[in-house]
This record gives structure tokens, sequence and C-alpha cells, in this order.
């Protein structure tokens, strides 16, 4: 691994210094302030209640439940997906810092004669699409601006009343009316062609003589992933004779349907001040919202929402409003929603358009003059996604006789069971019983016989998105060796290090049972030998590029904090306790075998006597640390 070589380090302590990362990591999760710190849902695990904390002072994040830590640039590398230089840019970009010019990083591009192939690297990088991506989105809006070529894409978006904020706030485009518009300028460019391939831009012919645009004639809108970045594209039709209607890029290395959410980029904010999300069925109906004042509006990607989506947004608000045009659809799509957030600590209500107005979608709604009045009202008369359910099943068996009736609701008491509601946190558990007894018009005990208690309930496994290796929890949660405790001071406090007993030294670096904690041990001795103070911000920059390494700086310093409690003659007990702890075991393994003693780096064997003196004296002690593991 790198360390500190391939970046230049002022850029990254710069951008470090500018990031603020209670502000980078509030755009994706609601924090909540507590004390000095911040709180939220770690994205990192399945979690149901507040366990990641962000430390402003330290510009630390540390969830106390899965061990996910670590610094501005950890957590945009593990929430964002993007290797360390990817997040140095995208931190750099958001707070305005430029930096260093780069010369590795630049686009392949065509070869040297300009030849659609030549001189081309067989695989493409995810930067390599996304920076394909941002170079169509850029084409297709030249293209919408063109006097001729873009016209019939113009009427169509001023036919549907688009204003031109709207028009600047999605990117929106077009696409040519030919097969090579795309094509002829990304090689005018000297472009990857292959990566525009990759990113679902081109196509390939099958008989292999080169490629053609993915999208002709077409009213184009990026879709952006959770970094805001451009991953994909929706398509509108122009010419009425083309199908389908809408078209959307087939997924890539850097586009899952599943798991994107269309305007999210624009509508956080809202989401989050408003705690409530609305989801609608497409593009057009999100951009209507934005324009109607609605802008925590966004739209799944001609899917039904996901449990990724689920993850996703609640995170960032409390409630979830699905916005449907007519019943049926509603319907199937509140069979989905149970489904996907029944578990999840979250509201979802249902919205049906068809209760409150003849117009046929929210873009057609909100086009109205009194349009933003009868949407606001529509929202108001959403139905509790539980309560939808119960209605329905009722007015499907009116009429038909108690027995039937009460039977259904046991089927449908049966599928929230299987659903996890006994896996629920005690206090959402007694919410939901509560609200289920009155909609079966059943007494409470009736639902809490029918929960059965630890069988029946499939365990359910959401997924996060960002599955890592466990072994962190070890160093968040687990038992630490006293090296590791007397690593977690210096880090806490710097200076400490001065006061290691130079026969101790080589033993504070070598045979850590993580290679993350060996890098971080090694950090602390060569900034400590050049002169500087080992603490832990000066080691995070020293291994920025490791995030196992950071995220073991992070953990083990948190662990001392919470034995200390941040107090200086806690902190220096603590420390005092390890280096004991320390010294008798290198005694101990001295007078056990002194052959594999003599092995270790030199030891002084005079201190070695007095240190062995005193263990004998002082007899064993292991409350404070476990023995090595
Ligand atoms: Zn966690």
């Amino acid at each position: 691994m790198s360390l500190g070589g391939q970046f230049d380090n002022t850029d990254r302590e710069r951008v470090r210094e500018a990031a603020d990362i209670v502000r980078v990591i509030g755009e994706h999760i609601a924090l909540k302030p507590k004390g000095r710190e911040y709180v939220g849902l770690c994205p990192f695990h399945d979690d149901h209640s507040p366990s990641m904390g962000v430390v402003p002072h330290k510009q630390i994040y540390k969830c106390f439940s899965c061990g996910a830590s670590g610094d501005v640039f950890t957590f945009v590398q593990r929430f964002l997906k993007m290797d360390f230089r990817e997040a140095l840019e995208y931190l750099a970009e958001k707070f305005q810092i430029k930096l260093a010019p780069q010369k590795s990083f630049a686009f392949r591009g065509a070869g040297p004669d300009g030849g659609p192939d030549g001189g081309e690297a067989p695989s493409v990088s995810r930067g390599d699409l996304f920076t394909a991506s941002q170079a169509a989105a850029e084409f297709f809006r030249l293209i919408l601006n063109h006097p001729e070529h873009g016209s019939a894409a113009r009427g169509i978006i001023a036919r549907r009343g688009i204003s031109p904020e709207m028009q600047e706030l999605f990117m929106l485009g077009a696409s040519p009316a030919r097969w090579d518009g795309l094509l002829l300028t990304l090689r005018n460019k000297g472009l990857s062609e292959q990566a525009f391939v990759d990113a679902a831009l081109l196509k390939r012919r099958d008989d292999g003589s080169g490629s053609y645009d993915a999208f002709r004639n077409r009213v184009m809108f990026p879709i952006q992933d959770k970094a805001g970045r451009i991953v994909a594209f929706g398509a509108r039709k122009i010419d009425e004779q083309d199908e389908p209607k809408y078209l959307n890029s087939a997924e890539s290395r850097i586009f899952k349907k599943s798991g994107t959410l269309y305007g999210l980029t624009q509508a956080s904010r809202a989401i989050q001040r408003e705690r409530t999300a609305l989801i609608t069925e497409g593009y057009m109906d999100t951009i209507a919202c934005h324009q109607g004042g609605f802008s925590n509006a966004v739209a799944t990607l001609g899917t039904a929402l996901t449990p990724e989506h689920a993850a996703e947004l609640r995170r960032i608000c409390e409630t979830v409003i699905l916005v449907f045009d007519g019943d049926q659809a509603g319907l199937r799509a509140s069979d989905r929603a149970v489904e996907v957030f029944f578990s999840q600590p979250i509201d979802v209500r249902i919205c049906t358009l068809a209760s409150v107005t003849d117009a046929k979608d929210p873009d057609e709604l909100l086009k109205r003059e009194d349009g933003p009045e009868t949407f606001r009202k529509a929202l108001a008369a959403s139905v509790d996604l539980l309560e939808y359910r119960f209605s329905r099943i009722r007015s499907r068996l009116e009429g038909a006789g108690t027995s039937a009736l009460a039977k259904a609701i046991e089927d449908e008491l049966a599928t929230l069971v299987d659903l996890g509601l006994s896996e629920l946190t005690p206090v959402r558990q007694a919410l939901i019983i509560r609200r289920l007894a009155e909609l079966a018009r059943v007494d409470e005990s009736v639902i809490r016989s029918a929960i059965p208690m630890g069988r029946g309930a499939r365990p359910r496994r959401v997924p996060t998105g960002n599955d890592q290796p466990v072994t962190r929890t070890v160093l968040a949660a687990g038992a630490l060796s006293a090296r590791e405790h007397a690593l977690g001071c210096i880090l806490c406090d710097g200076s400490l290090w001065l006061a290691v007993p130079d026969y101790v030294k080589p033993a504070m670096a070598a045979d850590h049972r993580e290679e993350a904690i060996a890098v971080v041990a090694g950090a602390i001795a060569r900034v400590a030998a050049e002169g500087r103070s080992p603490d832990l911000r000066t080691i995070m920059g020293e291994v920025a590029e490791d995030t196992a390494a950071v995220e073991a700086a992070v953990n083990l310093s948190q662990r001392v904090d919470e034995v200390t409690e941040h107090k200086p003659e806690r902190l220096k007990a603590h420390w005092l306790e390890c280096i004991r702890t320390i010294e008798k075991d290198l005694a101990i393994a001295h007078v056990r075998d002194p052959e594999e003693a003599q092995e270790r780096p030199k030891v002084d064997v005079q201190t070695l006597q007095r240190q062995i003196q005193a263990v004998r004296a002082r007899g064993p002690d292991s409350r404070v640390f476990p023995r090595r593991g």
C-alpha cells in the first residue's frame, strides 16, 4: 500500500481542512446534535437506532454498533463508493479547493491517428465511465440549445411547461435524430469509445463494424448517483412514431436501477428539512413537483421500490409518501411497499390522486392554476400504509360475511408477522400492534399472540449497499490488547510517544493481529521519528489512502476515549497501566523463552531483570487488559 506518496499531501490536507465532516455526512444522513457531537443512523449496517456519532472537533465519525469509522475521506470512499482520488476530487469540488494538476488521470483517448480504436487500453475505469456520462450530458445540452437540431425537443419541453429553471436544475438535453451524433463528437474530442459503450451510451454493432448512438431523437434526462455524478440517462421520445415512450440507460458498472432514485441530488435537502420524501412515478412528475414548490420529490426508475431505496430514504427522513395516479397502481405498489418498508423505522403513506382530482398525474395537476393547492390537499389526505391495506380488505369483502373478513384479516396479520413484525424494536412494535388492533378491530392481545416467539419470522437482511469486512467490529467493541490500548493512548495524545521506554518501542510495532493496526503502528513510529507528534489527526493524514488503517486509528483512539472519558489524568493513568502490562509481557516472554526473546529487538537485560522482579512482586494482574490473543 502506498503511504502518502501517490497524492500531494498539501492537496489532501487543504481539502481535509476545508471539508466539514458534519456537512458532508449530513447531506446523506439526518444528523441530530447530541452534546458536542452529532448522531444519526449508521449507513454501514442495518441500523435501527442512531448508532453513528460524528465528532466535529476531531472531524471523525464512528459507529458504536458495527465499528465503521474514519474521517471525511473514508466516509466518502465507503459511502459513495469512490477510490481515494475520486473522493479527493469530489470533496475539492464541493468545498472549492483547487487541486494541483494530476497527470495520470487524463482520459484515455483515441490513437495518435485519431482512429476509433487506436491505442485503446483493454479496460476502462469507473472514472472513465463517469467522464463519458458527463461528456454526453454536455453534448446533449448543446444539442438542446442548437437552433435547428434542438427545436423539436425544445417544443416538447415547452408544451410540457417545464420552466427554464427546472431545465437548468435537472440538466435537460436532447439527443439528435441520427445514429452517430454522440459517436462523431467523442471521436472529434479523442475520447475513449469503449468508455461510452461501457456507460451504455453507445451500442456495438452485432457484426463488429463499430458503434452507434444508444439514444436518438429524444429529450434527455441525466440521472445522478447519490454523489451527484451523472451515471445514466432517461430519455423521452420526440417523434410520436417512436417506441417506447420512455427509455432508460441499460445498467452499467456505475448505474444500478434498483439503487437509484431520480432527483435525489436536487431533493435531498428538502427531504431532510421536511423529514418527508415524495415518491412519484416518473421524471416528468418529479420535475413538475419541484416546479410546483414540492422540492422533496424523487422518482424510481421504472421499477418498484427496493430495499436499497428504503435504506437510502430512511437515513434522511421519517415519512415516505408514495404518490400514485390511480387506484390500481396504488394497490399494486402498496403490496410492494409493505414488503420493503414494513420492518424499517419509517412511516409510509399512500397518496392516490384519483381521490381528489381528475388530473391523471402530478405533472398534469401541477400545471393547473389551483394545482399546488389541490396537490397539497391530496398529500394531506394520504393514508397510512397499514390503514390503506386494511381499508382495501374491508371494501373488497364488503357483504362477504364476518368469517371471510376475519380470515382475510388473519392472513394479513400473518403476512405482517412474516415481514418482520417480531423483529421490530420494542417501541415500534408496540406502536404497530396498537395500530393493527385498531385497524383489525381486535384486542391487542390477539395480535400479540399471533407473533411467534423466535420462530416463523424469517430473518431479514436489509442491504445497506456498503457491506464491509467485519474485522473492524473487534476493534470497535471486542477485547483490545495492552499494545492496542497504548497505540490508542498515543493517538489521543501524541506526546505520550516520548514516554514509551526505548526497549518497548520495537514491541509496539511488531506482530499485530491486523494489517491495519500494523500500518497505524508503523505510521506512529515514522511520524515520531520525524519529530512530529503522532496524534490521531496526523496519523489519519499519514495513512489517508488506506481506509482500513484510518478506521483502525479512529477505533483505537475512540476506545481509549471511552475508558478515559477525555480526562488527561485518566489518560496518563491508563497509559501507565498499558506500558506496565507490555513490559510485563516482555519480561515474561524473556523468562519463559530467553532464546525467543533474544530474537526480539534488542532488550536491555538489566531493565528486564528489574521488570521481572517487579512482576513477581506485583503478581499477575489481568483486570485491565485481556492477554494478547
Ligand atoms: Zn454501523
